[in-house]
């Protein structure tokens, strides 16, 4: 399978091994990885091996792609050690532009968990 990649782009870097990072899972189509920065116990990142800059990119073609990293999501936030839902459970961000607080421009979805209290709200 062929993924377009952006030579500038830091996880499109990291998902060609190009710079390291903490694989948590992979696929032909998608890498997981634990966040650099983590703002929860757990705190990882799923991500298109493919560039696309934001969820404001995403056609009808991504349907099945993005549907696969919502099936990921829980199943690998069991894996790094969040508990069971409803006692345990995850939260899902996907940052989107400048407002939407994103700072690296290829698509990422935000994976977070365990003991709390770790975030906002
Ligand atoms: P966002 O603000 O949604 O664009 O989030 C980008 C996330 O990528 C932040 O939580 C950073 O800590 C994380 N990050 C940046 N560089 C790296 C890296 N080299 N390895 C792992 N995570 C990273």
């Amino acid at each position: 399978m062929s993924h377009t990649h952006d030579a500038d782009c830091i996880f499109c870097k990291i998902v060609a091994g190009q710079i390291p990072s903490r694989k948590v899972y992979e696929d032909e189509e998608l890498y997981a990885f634990h966040d650099i920065a983590p703002w929860a116990p757990v705190h990882f990142l799923i991500v298109p091996k493919t560039h696309i800059a934001s969820m404001a990119q995403l056609g009808s073609e991504h349907e099945r792609l993005m549907g696969r990293i919502m099936l990921l999501a829980p199943r690998l936030a069991l894996e790094q050690g969040c508990k069971p839902y409803p006692e345990g459970g995850f939260r899902v961000v996907v940052n989107t532009g400048a407002e939407g607080g994103q700072e690296v421009p290829h698509l990422h979805v935000h994976v977070m968990g365990g003991p709390r209290p770790w975030a906002r709200g």
